[in-house]
């Protein structure tokens, strides 16, 4: 046993998540961050709070996890910019009018709210939008957050004095039960969390992750411009779709007016820098669904990279370390919705080290032998 019950290397929204659940649960922890808290995807998200249901287990996490979220302390909820937005799913065309009620279907079974907006339904609740969405889907419960924010916040809680964050240690060697920084100091612990996101690959290189890099932009403040967190309901398809590039229409009103603007993806690309005929093609879809926005002022575009596992769900549970010297625990690959989970994945990883119920629905995913 080490001095310390858990290390957390990690500090983006899963790691702080994972640290604030554990040390609440009574383990003694240590958040190794190698830069600072919410230094990564965490930054780079749009952190809508979305419930999906595109691969086996996503409609129980993620309804989960946006409930975890809506349940939370108030004031996480406050500092985080919180925001019930609502999702509006939107639909161009008959066959995706069809999806969009088999949506309606699927959620009211697990007993989500959700209700479909006709044309003219769509026109009352959304006013900018084009002809080209002609139905929705309106999911009442989901929301947005600002999730750097969130991350630094969940850092900050010390619960009791068990939690303590360590910023600029990059880890560069760990072990089962030990990890080692770049300026050499050695921390000990009973348990190692690897939640590095993408970056988990320079720890663990045998962990099958695929990189799916995205594009945002944000333009400048136009209040009022939207209510709701909308999105077409083709991008529902494209996160889990195997075409090289794929760009949605994907939008959401910023608590301070602004509108931000995606959401793109290219498997395989990790590269952090934009490509200027994906910032045109995410203007363009995005003009095509508002044409309000046409002279509207882009003040920035960016990149991130989610990291994405083969199953398309999130990999918590042990890993084998690359030298065969025993096992460490993991919690990556959340893909485009780290943030949505980040609190039920904490709640998972919690019941596989500590003990306790895992959330229900997700006993077989994510079983004590891990996933
Ligand atoms: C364009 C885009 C849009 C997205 N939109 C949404 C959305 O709307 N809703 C949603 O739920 N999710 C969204 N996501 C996904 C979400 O942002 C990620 O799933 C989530 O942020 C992953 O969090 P993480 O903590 O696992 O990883 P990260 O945020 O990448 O955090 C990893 C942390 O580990 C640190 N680190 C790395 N290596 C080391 C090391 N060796 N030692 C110590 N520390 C280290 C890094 O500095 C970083 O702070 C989006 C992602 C992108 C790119």
């Amino acid at each position: 046993m080490g001095t310390t019950d858990c290390l957390i290397v990690g500090g983006g929204i899963v790691g702080a998540a994972c640290a604030r659940e554990l040390a609440r649960a009574g383990a003694t922890v240590e958040l190794l961050e190698a830069e600072h808290l919410g230094a990564g995807a965490t930054s780079a998200g749009m952190g809508h709070l979305v419930t999906m249901d595109g691969v086996p287990g996503e409609l129980e996490l993620t309804r989960h996890g946006v409930e975890a979220w809506r349940r939370e302390d108030e004031e996480l909820k406050r500092v985080a910019e919180h925001v019930g937005t609502g999702t509006l799913w939107v639909a161009s065309t008959p066959a995706e009018v069809e999806q969009l009620e088999r949506q309606r279907q699927v959620f009211a079974a697990v007993g989500v709210d959700s209700a479909l907006l006709t044309c003219a339904q769509l026109r009352a609740v959304e006013p900018a939008l084009s002809d080209a969405a002609c139905a929705g889907l309106r999911v009442a419960g989901d929301a947005i957050v600002y999730a750097p924010k969130a991350a630094q916040w969940l850092g900050r809680q010390s619960c009791g004095g068990r939690l303590r964050v360590h910023r600029g240690a990059r880890v560069v060697r760990l072990g089962a039960h030990w990890v080692e920084a770049a300026d050499g100091r050695r921390f000990d612990a009973a348990h190692v969390v690897v939640a590095c996101g993408w970056q988990t690959r320079a720890l663990l290189p045998d962990l099958p992750l695929v990189a799916k890099r995205g594009h945002l932009l944000i333009t400048d403040r136009y209040p009022g411009t939207l209510r709701h967190h909308v999105l077409e309901i083709g991008y529902a398809a494209s996160t889990h779709a195997h075409s090289a590039v794929s760009v949605s229409f994907n939008v959401q009103p910023r608590p301070s007016g602004q509108i931000l603007i995606g959401s793109s993806r290219e498997i395989g690309v990790d590269a952090a820098v934009e490509d200027p005929a994906i910032v045109r093609r995410l203007a363009a879809r995005a003009l095509h669904f508002l044409p309000g926005l046409a002279g509207a002022s882009v003040l920035r575009a960016w990149t991130g990279v989610r990291a994405a596992s083969p199953t398309g769900m999130p990999i918590i549970g042990r890993a084998r370390l690359p030298d065969g010297q025993g096992q460490v625990w993991v919690a990556t690959g959340h893909e485009g919705l780290g943030v949505t989970t980040a609190l039920v994945t904490a709640a998972i990883l919690r019941a596989l080290i500590v003990g306790g119920a895992l959330p229900q629905g997700l006993e077989s995913t994510y079983a004590k032998e891990g996933s």
